[in-house]
């Protein structure tokens, strides 16, 4: 395990199997780690690339604590006959929450007003003119399981106008809850006042929100990115700041982590930054926990898991042209 979890998931797993704790970072500790594991659980800084696959000859399943894998080697493992399982939804309602208080706290230039504040000018208080969110248009980049809840609650709370583009088709009833309209990805740019990105870090989405993508926005815009620091050119959402082009921006996840220090964006009076910790709410930890040690529990106890990343027919495929025992029990 790379990192500990919350003991609702520690318990679980403690009751099956032995639990050894490796600093994601120390690659040593993990080699040491991985040479008897059956399992490894990673959280977001434990990097699972295909020499830590190799030095675990005896390894059935890895397990994402959250929703992103893009730090895991899936292809590599599902070669090796390695199920791959995460926590989809465990964190949704988090990160909708978390978006949600960036476009507020942008909206009324709650960072520039803390530090006036702090810094002993209250006349700051009407130096700056915020905004209201009523009414005003949403346009939401990865129409998932984060995009719909967002879209839902941007309706329903603050009367928003819902755009999304997504590269799947439209699911009608997440569209009808959230009142959404599927607009082509240049489109919803040019109208949105507000734009949240929701989309996995993949070949599609590195540096989507590119130069080219921020000149398209509409002026005042403000964005949020809480899904992965590389989807967004994190230059060229300074100059858009610069250029008042962006009325803010507001991210959770950088495109280096942890940022530099002479990062161009942190100490902005313009923005709201935080380190990753979307997710890391009581309820999101538990969750996260509870589900991922199921997700491991099951595959070593011969179920097929319910959130498996790659295929499990594909997987026991894989193991059986190798000459390793099938993961899981034939159904009856
Ligand atoms: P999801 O898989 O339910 O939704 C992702 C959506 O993006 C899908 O509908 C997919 O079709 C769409 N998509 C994929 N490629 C696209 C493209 N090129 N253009 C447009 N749409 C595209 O995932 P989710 O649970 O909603 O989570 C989304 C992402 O948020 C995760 O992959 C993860 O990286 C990130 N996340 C971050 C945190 C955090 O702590 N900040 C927590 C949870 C998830």
């Amino acid at each position: 395990m790379l990192t500990g979890m919350d003991e609702a998931g520690m318990r679980l797993v403690r009751e099956a199997a032995e639990i050894v704790v490796a600093d994601p970072k120390d690659r040593a500790a993990i080699e040491a780690a991985a040479r008897d594991a059956d399992a490894i659980i990673t959280r977001t800084a434990g990097k699972i690339d295909a020499e830590v696959l190799s030095w675990a000859p005896k390894l059935k399943v890895v397990a994402r604590h959250g929703v992103g894998f893009d730090h895991i080697d899936v292809p590599a493992a599902t070669a090796r006959g390695i199920q791959v399982v995460y926590t989809p939804g465990a964190n949704t309602q988090d990160v909708v929450e978390h978006v949600i208080a960036m476009m507020i706290g942008l909206s009324k230039h709650f960072p520039i007003m803390m530090k006036e504040l702090e810094a002993g000018n209250y006349a700051a208080r009407t130096s700056m003119r915020g905004r209201e969110i009523l009414g005003r248009t949403l346009g939401i980049v990865g129409f998932g399981r984060i995009g719909k809840r967002l879209g839902e609650t941007a309706k329903h709370g603050f009367g928003m106008q819902v755009l999304y583009h997504d590269i799947i088709g439209p699911p009608e009833d997440a569209e009808l809850r959230a009142g959404a309209t599927r607009v082509s990805f240049d489109e919803l740019l040019r109208q949105s006042d507000y734009i949240s990105i929701h989309v996995p870090l993949d070949g599609s989405t590195r540096r989507l929100m590119n130069r080219a993508a921020l000149a398209n926005v509409k002026e005042g815009c403000i964005l949020i990115n809480t899904s992965r620091g590389p989807v967004v050119d994190e230059e060229a959402v300074a100059d858009a700041l610069d250029a008042r082009l962006l009325w803010g921006y507001g991210a959770d996840v950088f495109d280096v982590e942890p940022p530099p220090p002479n990062h161009p964006l942190i100490g902005r009076p313009d923005v709201m930054l935080t380190p990753h910790s979307a997710a890391q709410t009581e309820e999101g930890l538990r969750n996260m926990a509870t589900m991922v040690a199921e997700g491991v529990l099951d595959v070593l106890a011969g179920r097929v898991p319910e959130h498996p990343v790659n295929d499990p027919v594909e997987v026991e495929k894989v193991r059986s042209g190798l000459g390793l025992p099938p993961l899981y029990r034939p159904a009856r």
